[in-house]
Parts: C-alpha cells; sequence; structure tokens
C-alpha cells in the first residue's frame, strides 16, 4: 500500500482544522479506491497560532493515529510551514493543501490518478480566483504576470496546491537556502509535471490572513527570492538615464553652435532629479540583494518546533 501525506499550514485555523480532518477523512473512507490501496497522513504544521490550533491538533492526534503534527515557536510564514510539511512527511507522495477547504479535498483523486501515470508533480490550477477576485485579484493578476515573466514559469492561475512525489519532496527538503518559494521552486526541480484544475471554494470559516500589504511584501519578497531581473533592471534603467543625458547634452550643444542661449537651470533640475532618483532606486533595489545574502549567511533556521507528534 502507497502511502500519500497531507501536508497541511495552519495558522490560526481554528475553526477549520476539524471541519477538514472530517472533510478528508470521509473523503478516504468512502471512497473504496483510496481505501484500499493508498494509506493517509496527515500533517499539521500549526504555524505559531495564536488561537487554539495548537491544543486542537494535540487532541486530535491522539484520537485518530493517522493525525501528526508541528508546532512552531511563533509565526514562521506559509513558507516556512510548507518546507516544514516536506520534511516531516513521510508518504511515497506528498499534497500541499489549505486548512480552510478552499482547496478541494476530491481534487487530490485527479492528482493520485496523474501520479500514477508517471507524474511527478501535479500542480492544482485554479480554474477560477472564486472570491478572491473581489479583494485582490487584480494585483495577483499582476503579480503573476510579472513573476511568471522573470521565473520563465507560467504561474498565472498557480497555486500552493500541489502534489508531489517522494522524489521531489527529497530534492526540495535538500534546498539549504532559507527564503525559497515553493510555487516555483517546485517546477525548478525539473521533474515531469502536470496540471489539474480545481474550483476555488469558499473559505469555510475564520479569515484570511493575507491583506494587500503582506501581499504586496509576498510579492517583492519571492520576486527578488527568485530571480536577479531587478538587477538587469538596474542595467536598463542606468542605459535610459544616460540616454537622457546625452539628449540635453546634444541639445545644449546645438544650442551653442546655434548661437542661442543654453535653457540651463530647468535641464539641471530635471537631470539631477532624474539622476538621483535613478541612482536610489538601483541603490535600493542591490541593497535588498545584501540583505539576503547577510540573512543567508547568518543561516539561522527558517523555523523553530516547540512540540511534535
Ligand atoms: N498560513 C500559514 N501561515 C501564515 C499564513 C497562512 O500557515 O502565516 C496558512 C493558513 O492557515 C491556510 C493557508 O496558509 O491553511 C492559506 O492561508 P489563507 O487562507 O489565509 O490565504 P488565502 O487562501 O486567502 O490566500
Ligand atoms: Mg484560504
Amino acid at each position: 500500500m502507497k502511502k500519500i501525506s497531507v501536508i497541511v499550514p495552519c495558522y490560526n485555523e481554528e475553526s477549520t482544522i476539524e471541519l477538514f480532518h472530517q472533510a478528508i477523512t470521509k473523503m478516504w473512507d468512502e471512497d473504496a479506491k483510496l481505501r484500499d490501496n493508498y494509506e493517509l497522513e496527515l500533517q499539521f504544521i500549526d504555524d505559531g497560532s495564536k488561537d487554539k490550533t495548537y491544543p486542537i491538533l494535540k487532541e486530535l492526534a491522539k484520537k485518530d493515529s493517522k493525525v501528526h503534527f508541528a508546532s512552531f515557536s511563533r509565526n514562521f510564514g506559509k513558507e516556512a510551514a510548507m518546507f516544514c510539511g516536506l520534511r516531516q512527511c513521510t508518504g511515497d507522495a506528498a499534497v500541499m493543501i489549505d486548512a480552510d477547504l478552499q482547496h478541494p479535498v476530491e481534487t487530490i483523486k485527479d492528482m493520485i490518478d496523474k501520479w500514477e501515470e508517471g507524474y511527478d508533480i501535479v500542480e492544482g490550477v485554479k480554474s477560477s480566483r472564486g472570491k478572491e477576485r473581489k479583494t485582490h485579484g487584480l494585483f495577483a493578476n499582476i503579480f503573476y504576470k510579472m513573476i511568471s515573466k522573470m521565473t520563465g514559469f507560467d504561474m498565472k492561475n498557480s497555486s500552493d496546491f500541489k502534489f508531489l512525489d517522494r522524489k521531489v519532496v527529497d530534492a526540495l527538503d535538500s534546498f539549504t537556502e532559507k527564503e525559497t518559494f515553493f510555487r516555483a521552486l517546485s517546477f525548478w526541480t525539473g521533474f515531469r509535471n502536470t496540471t489539474v484544475e480545481y474550483e476555488v471554494q469558499d473559505r469555510v470559516a475564520g479569515n484570511s490572513k493575507w491583506s494587500t500589504k503582506s501581499l504586496i511584501k509576498y510579492a517583492f519578497r519571492n520576486i527578488t527570492a527568485f530571480t536577479f531581473t531587478p538587477l538587469y533592471f538596474i542595467a536598463v534603467l542606468g542605459v535610459i538615464v544616460m540616454l537622457v543625458g546625452l539628449g540635453l547634452g546634444i541639445d545644449a550643444v546645438i544650442s551653442y553652435l546655434l548661437g542661442k542661449a543654453v535653457g540651463g537651470y530647468p535641464s539641471l533640475v530635471v537631470l539631477i532629479s532624474l539622476s538621483t532618483g535613478a541612482i536610489l532606486l538601483s541603490l535600493g533595489i542591490i541593497a535588498v540583494y545584501i540583505a539576503k545574502m547577510f540573512q543567508e549567511i547568518k543561516n539561522r533556521p527558517r523555523y523553530i518546533l516547540q512540540d511534535k507528534e
């Protein structure tokens, strides 16, 4: 019998964990094919929740031997929780899924079918953005357009809902970098991948932990964690500023030759503010990468566990 590990990052999910647990065990028990061929392992990762998530998980693990959990000492973020899940899981394959049932558990069946066909990575692709559209659909679209361009992987409608063969789990677990971007890194491993579509559901209970501000931070963090494109952007910016300067210079020479007075002050103001802006922006982008190097060099653990079972 093959074992499937279901990895569930949880941050303040006291209202959804039991519903999730019910939904997945019900599906497993009622589907003969699942029940007879695949053993289920549940790996809940409590990402330093401030509510009752941890005691609920502890209780659940006591009642149900399929349930395992790891609990962080504080909130380290979903990326850390996902990578902790990859380390903890023991299955022949693992599936990453949200606790709030926005990722329909039934889709796991389609993913297993694709896995049996020989694919190592099966990505859940949103067929619609569901409720999200209203809040941050536009922003999410821009972010995914940008990240697809910069990473060279098609990330549109991409999500963290992914099914990974043990090979991929081990490959991802072996990464030593601290700043990861799970969604793109799994493709980066290069294993055979395919997609299945799923309809994004409404959150069963509780609230999303994402504000638009945290999404923008997430986008910037991941773009700089995954690509050097912003650094190339600096070079392009330098060329543009140089061309503007050249244009103004030529204009000054022509004016001089024609015996016209050179318009000094306005062009100086434009040139100085343009180039200062460009320099500061460039320094800022370089600083971000230096800060990231600083962080990686410190080599702190990605998360700290306060309990696990
Ligand atoms: N999550 C987490 N750590 C965090 C934020 C979120 O582990 O710091 C988990 C959360 O419990 C949920 C999943 O990540 O299982 C997706 O979070 P959420 O539903 O808030 O995001 P959305 O669906 O709105 O993108
Ligand atoms: Mg959600």
